[in-house]
């Protein structure tokens, strides 16, 4: 059961509210570079994300935003750092939300950055991370580090409530898994739409488990209303692990795939078919499972819930429904045979 949050919009997308949960990610490049943004955000968007986010650390990168902003083809959240009027700018540009750290402005920049969001009807994402954590909270909480972070997050919130200002998203983030997991739980309680992920996760190998752990851990208790992974790749694998994590969890549409690990009864190239098979699933929108098994005598029978599967079976494949085998089909046309049998399935 999903935790009960407010729902805000960024941009067009809804966030929390019961709404779908969105998937996010962030371009890698600098801003100015307007093309290469643009390129990453329709791969982004092909592939599935609702939201991206840009680093905006100076005015040319602010000028840059707003051209990118008009062009791109999904809601834009501007990252800013320290300068609150790069966060004016930004919002005066259309950022369809911005992220900001309150700790790193005066109270009076703040106030400012407020007042403009107001304005402008744009939600704030406000961002806390371990790597920031306050001193003083730290000692109020006698050194919990996820009380300290809650705390230090709590005290904004209140802040931007007492300003008359609600529209707003809340993270805290850590590098470390248990931590990111035991202050969203308490940060869960205030009832606004949470925005989850491990930061620096690392590379897509290491930064994949943690990412699935923490993320995976929050969705299971019903927190979390846009998703972030975070790795240092090409932001279209964040997208798709994202998509991954959520589909696993039967949070979002799309197909199941299952492939077996192959033992000594495997006659083919398993993970060929299986990498090929997988591509080619990847933007089908719809609640199916499908399976690519090592062998005929044991594949369909351990997935008999896929509603389609192929199995090697001695230089050829069987083709299976719900663990019954009704095709045989030589090897050398199988996949593309089975590509079809996936249309007619999804048709
Ligand atoms: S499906 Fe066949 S090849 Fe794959 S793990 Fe099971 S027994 Fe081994």
């Amino acid at each position: 059961m999903r935790k009960k949050t407010k729902q805000i919009f960024i941009g067009n997308v809804p966030v929390g509210g019961g709404s779908p949960i969105a998937i996010q990610s962030m371009t890698n490049l600098s801003v100015t570079d307007e093309e290469g943004t643009i390129e990453q955000i329709n791969a982004c968007a092909q592939c599935g994300c609702d939201i991206m986010r840009v680093a905006v650390p100076n005015t040319e990168a602010a000028k840059a935003f707003a051209n990118v902003r008009k062009r791109s083809i999904l809601p834009l959240v501007a990252d800013i750092h320290f300068d609150y009027r790069l966060a004016i700018a930004a919002m005066e540009y259309g950022a369809d939300k911005i992220r900001i750290n309150p700790g790193n402005m005066s109270l009076e920049q703040l106030d400012c950055v407020i007042d403009c969001a107001k304005q402008h009807n744009v939600p704030i994402r406000i961002g806390v991370n371990s790597g920031s954590i306050n001193r003083e909270a730290m000692q109020f909480c006698n050194g919990n580090r996820a009380q300290a972070l809650c705390l230090s997050m709590e005290r904004y919130l209140r802040y931007f409530e007492k300003r008359g200002f609600d529209n707003l998203v809340l993270s805290v983030k850590s590098t470390d898994v248990r931590e990111t997991v035991e202050t969203n739980r308490l940060i869960a309680d205030f009832g606004y739409p949470i925005h989850i992920g491990v930061t620096e996760a690392g590379l897509r190998e290491q930064g994949l488990v943690k990412n699935a752990i923490g993320i995976g851990a929050l969705l299971l208790d019903g927190i979390g209303d846009t998703v972030r992974v975070s790795l240092t790749a090409n932001p279209v694998e964040e997208v798709r692990a994202a998509k991954d994590i959520l589909i696993s969890l039967g949070l979002k549409r799309g197909v199941t795939f299952v492939s077996c690990p192959k033992c000594g009864r495997c006659s083919i190239d398993l993970e060929t078919v299986a990498r090929e098979i997988y591509s080619y699933i990847q933007n089908i929108d719809r609640n199916i499972k499908i399976a690519v098994m090592g062998c005929e005598v044991n594949g369909p029978g351990e997935c008999s819930d896929a509603d389609l599967g192929i199995a090697g079976a001695n230089g050829k494949f069987v083709f299976f429904k719900k663990g019954v085998r009704y095709k045989v089909v030589a090897s050398d046309v199988a996949v593309e045979e089975f590509k079809k049998e996936i249309d007619g399935l999804c048709k």
